[in-house]
């Protein structure tokens, strides 16, 4: 079984359109799914639409968070909780389009245990946040004595080995996209352009994209 884990923060707007979109491409893969949503403390109706979901569809789970820990934390939640021999961690603003799937099944087939999605391209990103983004990778690659993959967020598959490895790092102060690269294990890379989020508005705001920088480094 393959678990799809997405971390949900006020995504009342768009996670109708990505259970939908994930459906239509997981019915043509012949493996057992689970969706298992964690709902980080959201204020809208997404507890509501999952435990819809969730009644509607016995492959959908949820965690409820008791407040908003932010997606870290909120992925560190979910992983616990994954039953499959395989997850595949992706946003659930369909930003990381779900189609990619099955390429990333077909990696994990081949014997990859890490099969992650790299952004060739990237939309409605503002030219403040590229810039900033340019200074901070370049600053990261210096100071970081294992390499962290650029252009490469949390969109991946893990196979049972790595997540295992990965659920091992047990602080508080997160840096995933750094523990990817500690775990080692078989890696794969698969090119996308990333398309803009559905609906909705980013949940990163300047506050939480320094105070994640800053673990970035300090991890
Ligand atoms: N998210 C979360 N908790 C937070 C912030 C974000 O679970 O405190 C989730 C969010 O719902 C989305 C993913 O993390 O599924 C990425 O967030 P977002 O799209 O806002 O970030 P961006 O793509 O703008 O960097
Ligand atoms: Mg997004």
């Amino acid at each position: 079984m393959i678990t799809i884990l997405a971390p949900a923060y006020n995504e009342e707007e768009v996670l109708g359109l990505f259970y939908n979109r994930v459906c239509n491409v997981i019915k043509d893969i012949d493996e057992e799914f689970e969706l298992l949503f964690i709902n980080d403390g959201s204020k809208d109706r997404t507890l509501q639409i999952l435990k819809e979901l969730a009644s509607s569809d016995p492959r959908v789970s949820y965690i409820d968070l008791s407040r908003n820990y932010g997606k870290e934390i909120a992925m560190a939640a979910g992983f616990d909780h994954v039953k499959g021999d395989a997850v595949i961690i992706m946003d659930a603003d369909l930003q990381d389009p779900p189609e990619l799937i099955k390429d990333m099944v077909r990696e994990w087939r081949n014997g990859y245990d890490d099969v992650y999605a790299k952004r060739r391209t990237r939309k409605g990103e503002s030219a403040f946040k590229k810039l900033t983004s340019k200074w901070y990778w370049s600053l990261l690659a210096k100071i970081a004595y294992i390499p962290v993959l650029k252009d490469t967020g949390d969109f991946r598959l893990l196979s049972r080995k790595a997540l295992n490895a990965l659920m091992e790092c047990r602080e508080s102060e997160r840096y995933t996209k750094g523990m990817y690269s500690l775990i080692g294990f078989k890696k794969k890379e698969i090119l996308f352009d990333r398309e803009e989020r559905a609906a909705g508005k980013t949940k990163y705001n300047l506050k939480a994209m320094l105070l994640h920088a800053f673990h970035g480094i300090t991890s």
